[in-house]
């Protein structure tokens, strides 16, 4: 039988370190870029989505380094620079009454003026980061494939009680895709697995560093830190 988009890439991604859908989503996010860069910076349409997303998301501008960008990038950021420069000179102080005095009340001041706040939400961003929207479909689609193909023939479960497992928001999203009591079932008991190996090796990894046990040599517990902050809070930083 045919397999679905993406099975065998979450295999692949299933047999490497840290969450499979943080990796294939950060391979996605690069193709992303790729296509944009090689394909799109003369497209009206790409040109006024990034105009209105105010530019790239932090982490997708970084990824965006790479060689043989800079001519792209600088035509599309420039774009992008022009229309903030542009919304700022357009943009008005608006004194609203009684703002003086709110000001000087003490720890009434947090950051958020009335009268800056047109122009604080129009030089926010109107639409989402480009690549984060190529980014967020293909996790959908894996986290879909994930889950649809928990169980019976072929199942991934095996592979996946041997992985990282799914990162916490990756998990989060997974269970969002389980309509039955079986995945549910067998999902919850794969991630436990890990979960609780996981909880094992730090703990282990806190006993050998108590100086009674120093001289014990440090196993595969030695990056659980790493792991844990992997396992929790995702992130491409970790693949
Ligand atoms: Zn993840
Ligand atoms: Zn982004």
């Amino acid at each position: 039988m045919s397999k679905p988009l993406g099975y065998f890439d979450l295999k692949e991604a299933l047999a490497k370190r840290g969450c499979p859908v943080c990796r294939l989503e950060f391979r996605a996010a690069d193709s992303a870029i790729d296509s944009l860069l090689w394909e799109s910076v003369n497209d009206v349409e790409t040109r006024h989505r990034l105009n209105a997303a105010r530019g790239f998301c932090r982490t997708h501008a970084e990824q965006l380094v790479r060689n043989g960008a800079a001519l792209g990038v600088s035509i599309m950021m420039r774009d992008v620079v022009h229309t903030v420069a542009e919304i700022l000179a357009a943009g008005e102080f608006q004194p609203s009454p009684g703002l003086a005095v709110r000001k000087k009340l003490p720890g009434f001041n947090h950051g958020g003026s009335p009268a800056t706040d047109v122009l604080v939400k129009t030089l926010s961003p109107q639409a989402e980061c480009p690549i984060c929207t190529a980014q967020h479909a293909a996790g959908t689609r894996y986290l879909q494939t994930l889950t649809e193909n928990f169980t019976g023939a072929d199942s991934l479960a095996d592979e996946y009680r041997r992985s990282d497992g799914l990162c916490l928001p990756h998990f989060r999203r997974a269970l969002g895709f389980v309509t039955d009591a079986e995945t549910f079932r067998a999902l919850a008991e794969a991630q436990l697995h890990i979960w609780r190996q996981l909880t094992d090796q730090l703990d282990e990894f806190i006993r050998k560093n108590d100086y009674r046990f120093q001289r014990e040599k440090m196993g595969r517990e030695g990056d659980a830190w790493q792991r844990a902050l992997a396992a929790i809070s995702g992130g491409s930083k970790w693949i």
